[in-house]
């Protein structure tokens, strides 16, 4: 309702009068060393957000040694029900506080409320319920094994929190993304240091007060604001305290993490960077294929993960399939995120910006047949500094483009036909990346055989970005190492120990 809307709009004057702060061992502090600050700008329109102080090293090891000693402290000595009490309980204060959770996410990312309030901050608040309820409820392994005298040993599996979990988290979806390693993280007994994007502070900072509230013992939860090399992120990923490192984020900057979690050999659980494929078969039912193929092109301003950039439709729905891609992105509303009419907001930053126009110029340098889009829009008043870019399609891209294998991350795809059912499966594989395919089909057999083949971590059929959170999630080939998700989430967040007892 409008009142709504501008009870948002009040919240999110006042947040805006917040500079981030670091949360270490229960405390907001704005700083130990002098690295300094940098301002959080909104990408509306460039407008200064507020400060955030930027984390160096001493911020890092007193986050490290928070985590530490409240491994051993209450937080250590909990039962499984007063730990998981106690994460409900952050789940229903974030639910509690939605407003201001909404008001701050979409400060720092221009993003929707009508996108925020339906899957950033609700999945925020899930990511803890569920994990709460994995944890109680899923058991380990047992063998009895036959001992040569005639007896036996019973063998059983013991979960235990791995340690201090370093979470590294990026500014497409900050809150649910952050959550999604920090509930688990939590739910099996971790403490955690999370470095939130240097674009999206608020909310992680935010989530500090709600510890606070409930009651979740000092030290459990850390935040160190900062940026990557040569900064909090680097100091924490390479801290030897650091027993796990969870990231998520691009594929080359994985790769500067790996190598620092050598160093003591820590493990890893990446979540990266993909090149998602949509493939649409002249059998599906095509209003279902177009609008969902529409949001996940275009929803979050082409800035998920598991969006589609390459979309491959059987050629005798091509033409239509376009014309109608063309029509709704043209239909698309630009605005400010508590404007109800709105369905797409800016991108991240200008920087992120000139890195998806020059993707936008190469592709029409390569080739392509420019459907719609290309460039930036007229934005009213002061939107016209911010971080806008049009909804854009093409058609005609040679295979080997680099716009068609390279990650744009932006609100934009490539359209291409396809002929055979084998070609179409050969083309959505053909990336580094493997990350999620969408298949549109109302084939039964061809839906099993084509999801079958493809080398990603998660295939969607008539339909994207359903997740049930039980589920396994993460990249194959360049997309990622390990799964997250439900159980899975279990065996990188624990150390499973086996116990051999000889009877
Ligand atoms: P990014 O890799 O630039 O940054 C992610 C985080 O890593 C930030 O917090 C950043 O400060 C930190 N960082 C950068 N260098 C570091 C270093 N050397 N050591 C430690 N930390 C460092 O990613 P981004 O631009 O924030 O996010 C967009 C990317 O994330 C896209 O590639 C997208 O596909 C990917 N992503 C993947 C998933 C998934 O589930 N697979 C989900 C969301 C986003």
């Amino acid at each position: 309702s409008v009142q709504a809307l501008q009870g948002l709009a009040q919240i999110r004057v006042d947040t805006a009068r917040r500079d981030a702060a670091h949360f270490i061992n229960g405390e907001f502090t704005q700083g130990l060393t002098s690295k300094g600050w940098w301002e959080n700008r909104s990408p509306l329109d460039n407008s200064v957000i507020g400060r955030v102080p930027e984390g160096g090293q001493a911020e890092v090891d007193a986050a490290v040694h928070a985590a530490r000693a409240a491994l051993d402290g209450t937080w250590g000595k909990m039962t499984v029900a007063q730990r998981t009490d106690l994460l409900a309980a952050v789940a229903n204060e974030i639910d509690a506080r939605f407003d201001e959770f909404l008001a701050a996410e979409c400060l720092d990312t221009g993003k929707p409320y009508s996108l925020a309030s339906h899957i950033d901050i609700p999945r925020g608040a899930a990511n803890f319920k569920m994990f709460a309820d994995t944890v109680k409820n899923v058991s380990t392994e047992t063998f009895i094994l036959d001992t040569p005298d005639g007896k036996s040993a019973v063998n059983y599996g013991l979960r235990r929190p791995k340690g201090l979990i370093a979470v590294i988290s990026p500014w497409n979806l900050p809150l649910l993304l952050m959550t999604w390693k920090v509930g688990p993280a939590l739910a099996c007994g971790n403490t955690v240091v999370v470095k939130p994007s240097e674009e999206t502070p608020l909310t992680a900072t935010l989530l500090g007060e709600v510890m606070n509230k409930v009651g979740v013992p000092k030290g459990v939860y850390n935040v160190v604001h900062g940026l990557g090399p040569n900064s909090a992120g680097e100091f924490l990923t390479q801290h030897p305290l650091v027993n796990g490192i969870t990231f998520t984020g691009e594929t080359r900057t994985g790769e500067a993490i790996m190598r620092q979690a050598a160093l003591g050999v820590r493990q890893v659980s990446f979540e990266l960077g993909g090149k998602n494929p949509a493939i649409v078969f002249a059998d599906c039912d095509l209003d279902k294929a177009i609008e969902g193929t529409m949001r996940s092109a275009f929803a979050n301003c082409g800035q998920v993960c598991l969006g589609t950039e390459r979309v491959y439709v059987e050629r005798p729905i091509f033409d239509s399939f376009v014309a109608r891609m063309k029509g709704d992105a043209e239909a698309l509303r630009l605005g400010r995120p508590e404007d109800g009419a709105t369905n797409l907001g800016p991108l991240i930053s200008q920087e992120h910006r000139s890195k998806v126009l020059s993707y936008y110029k190469l592709a029409l340098e390569e080739g392509a047949t420019l459907v719609t889009g290309g460039g930036v829009p007229d934005m009213p008043g002061e939107l016209a500094l911010g971080a806008w870019v049009q909804p854009t399609i093409w058609t005609g891209l040679k295979d080997d483009a680099r716009a068609v294998n390279e990650e744009i991350f932006g609100p934009c795809c490539h359209i291409r036909p396809f002929d055979t059912e084998e070609e179409a499966v050969r083309l959505a594989n053909s990336t580094p990346y493997g990350l999620a395919a969408a298949v549109w089909t109302e084939n039964v057999s061809r839906a099993h055989r084509v999801a079958s083949k493809m080398d990603v971590g998660i295939c969607w059929v008539n339909s994207w970005f359903l997740r049930d959170l039980r589920t396994a999630f993460g990249g194959a080939k360049q997309s990622g190492i390990g799964r997250e998700g439900g159980l899975h989430s279990l065996e990188f967040y624990t150390e499973l120990s086996n116990v051999c007892i000889k009877l």
